[in-house]
């Protein structure tokens, strides 16, 4: 099924270039009816963590989160989409304290930006700055520009990130990042400049010599269930070491293979980690402790 499909497949619309409408999946104001969760329990270490996930998106994030635990998954980093996405965040948080952490920030793809949004997310990220964890998602459009186009990125895109890097490098936090292709290089300079030090480049496409880069400046790379299905993604894999890499699911995102027909969701990633773990020829337990010790690095240990 082709991208555009399988987005109107599973509610996911396309408005002026933005992949991300916040209510599409049918996503409720955050805390409502999400039970407190009591905090955590047994070994934290011992337990699997989903890097990137849109948890305001889901219908149900509570039976979400609950299938997650279930699963062996111990964390989960929520990432916004925009201010109404940054606020459902914050509560949801509030109700999982210890098992959730966030990040605020405005999704990049899209053709065109407001101004008085991105203003409104920094606000927000200032004024919550002690509970929120990391700045993101942010970074580059790539799949929202015409074909021919996506190599010259929009002075406006560029302008945008750096005032949420800036934030970032001022408020000590790291940075969620979607810049893929073009976009990755140009993002990796673009944090040299602010001076931040610890990102995560999501699901990452980009140029062997790029991800090199990327690795030599210490940041953290990810690989999504993709990685069961796709030698692109298998290849990554490889290439991360285990001192940089990350998984997650990027939920509710719909992908193919195996999980198609399913929105993606935390509960997937010891599957994701178990394939991982044979790509690389290791245990599953090592490689799942390894995973762990770099979120609590990235997240300067919030997880
Ligand atoms: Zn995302």
């Amino acid at each position: 099924m082709a991208a555009r499909e399988r987005n109107a497949a599973f509610g996911l619309r396309q408005v002026t270039g933005a992949f991300f409408a916040p209510d599409a999946m049918g996503a409720r104001g955050a805390g409502e009816g999400l039970p407190g969760d009591g905090g955590r329990d047994g070994s934290m270490a011992d337990m699997w963590w989903d890097a990137h996930v849109h948890l305001d998106r889901y219908a149900d994030p509570e039976a979400v989160l609950a299938r997650a635990w279930a699963a062996g998954v111990g964390f989960v980093l929520a990432v916004a989409t925009d201010a109404a996405s940054c606020r459902r965040l914050l509560a949801i948080k509030r109700r999982f304290s210890g098992r959730v952490g966030i990040a605020f920030g405005l999704h990049p793809e899209r053709t065109s930006w407001n101004r008085d949004e991105v203003d409104a997310v920094l606000a927000l990220l200032e004024a919550h700055a002690g509970e929120v964890d990391a700045v993101g998602e942010v970074g580059f459009p790539h799949y929202a520009l015409p074909e021919a186009e996506r190599d010259r990125l929009p002075h406006e895109a560029i302008e945008v990130l750096d005032a949420f890097l800036d934030a970032a490098a001022r408020l000590d936090k790291p940075v969620l990042l979607h810049a893929v292709y073009h976009g990755a290089p140009v993002a990796l300079e673009r944090l040299r400049r602010a001076g931040v030090a610890r990102a995560h480049f999501h699901w990452l496409k980009a140029a062997p010599d790029v991800l090199k880069r990327i690795l030599a400046e210490g940041h953290f790379v990810s690989v999504t269930p993709d990685v069961l299905m796709r030698s692109r993604d298998q290849e990554l894999a490889r290439r991360v070491p285990l001192t940089q890499l990350l998984l997650e699911t990027d939920g509710p995102w719909p992908f193919d293979g195996p999980f198609c027909g399913r929105p993606a969701e935390p509960a997937w990633i010891p599957r994701v980690g178990a394939a991982v773990a044979a790509l690389k020829g290791i245990d599953g337990a090592v490689l799942r402790r390894a995973v762990w010790e770099n979120g609590r690095r990235l997240l300067n240990g919030s997880l």
